[in-house]
């Protein structure tokens, strides 16, 4: 990302086409797509090779025989495609980027914790072997968390930075769903489940992820045009 010339000099050759379609669909869509920054495109194409990459790796005997070896790869490349993600949306310029990246990993990873609570046991195999998927598995709990904190930010007049939490919150979480659904499906409580998710389309879910959650932080009024050279300010 880069100041508001630069994007509307560099971006019009890096941006998609199938994203551009929504300049027809009214002022406030196109000043999203306007605002839909060459890092995310970037990381688009990146992210992508990285999970074809990962999940090929993640298969090898090595890994598959050994099962915390397989679970921390697994938790590993979680993290890698939030971090990934997230940077993807908010770009990396600053030692602040990186910190916010490195959290969105973080939260992209600890949600298999709630294996261990539903669990109530450390056993990785006790957590492996649950009798049905536990609740930070639930889809629809990402929306709901996401709404309740953007409200908490509001509520208690949190700096600009907190802003982007709700939207960290979501990019992980959605981009840990959509790996899960290969092997699961997405678990749409209390409506039911999808049939597991093919790898194709988790790609391409994957790596549309950040230019997705741009897009809709735009509609939002979360994200402005840049202003400066040292970043995009934020605002809810
Ligand atoms: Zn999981």
């Amino acid at each position: 990302m880069g100041t508001a010339h630069e994007s509307q000099r560099g971006e019009t050759d890096l941006r998609p086409a199938v994203l551009c379609w929504v300049a027809a669909m009214g002022p406030d869509a196109e000043r999203a797509c306007a605002l839909l920054p060459a890092d995310a495109v970037v990381c688009g194409v990146g992210l992508a090779l990285f999970c074809l990459v990962a999940d090929r790796l993640l298969q090898l005997p090595v890994i598959q025989r050994h099962d915390w070896l397989r679970a921390l790869s697994d938790s590993a490349v979680h993290g890698v495609i939030g971090m990934w993600s997230w940077a993807g949306v908010a770009g990396v310029r600053k030692k602040a980027d990186l910190a916010e990246a490195i959290l969105a990993g973080c939260l992209a990873s600890v949600i298999d914790v709630d294996h261990f609570f539903l669990a109530r046991s450390l056993s990785l195999k006790a957590a492996l072997t649950l009798p049905r998927r536990p609740f930070l598995h639930c889809s629809t709990v990402i929306p709901i968390v996401a709404l309740a904190l953007k409200f908490l930010v509001h509520l208690l007049k949190l700096r600009d930075s907190w802003c982007r939490l709700p939207w960290m919150v979501f990019v992980s979480w959605t981009s840990h769903h959509i790996r899960d659904g290969i092997r699961h499906g997405l678990w749409l409580c209390p409506f039911g489940k999808t049939s597991p998710v093919p790898f194709w389309l988790y790609v391409i879910a994957t790596s549309s992820l950040p230019s997705i959650c741009s897009f809709m932080m735009a509609l939002a009024g979360t994200r402005q045009r840049p202003s400066s050279k040292h970043g995009i300010p934020m605002d809810v």
